[in-house]
């Protein structure tokens, strides 16, 4: 009887585990897609989508004018 008790009480506790974890990776899948999409042009602080920017070195430029000036101004690195 008693035994039944606690395999009962295992049960529960494994789908409420069960359950949290199902829960927990739902929320933990913020808008990420949108703001993955997006860049900050190191230059001018703009945002813009990603295929719409230019790139150097990992950094993102909202125009290649913004790209040549950036690498200008960080040419002691
Ligand atoms: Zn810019």
């Amino acid at each position: 009887m008693i035994v039944r008790l606690i395999i009962f009480i295992a049960l529960v506790s494994l789908l409420i585990l069960v359950y949290r974890k199902f829960t927990a990776n739902k929320q933990a899948t913020p808008p990420e897609a949108d703001a993955a999409s997006m860049r900050k042009c190191a230059q001018c602080g703009i945002h813009l989508p990603e295929s719409e920017a230019c790139t150097e070195n990992g950094k993102f430029f909202c125009s290649d004018a913004h790209r040549q000036a950036y690498l200008n101004n960080n040419k002691d690195d």
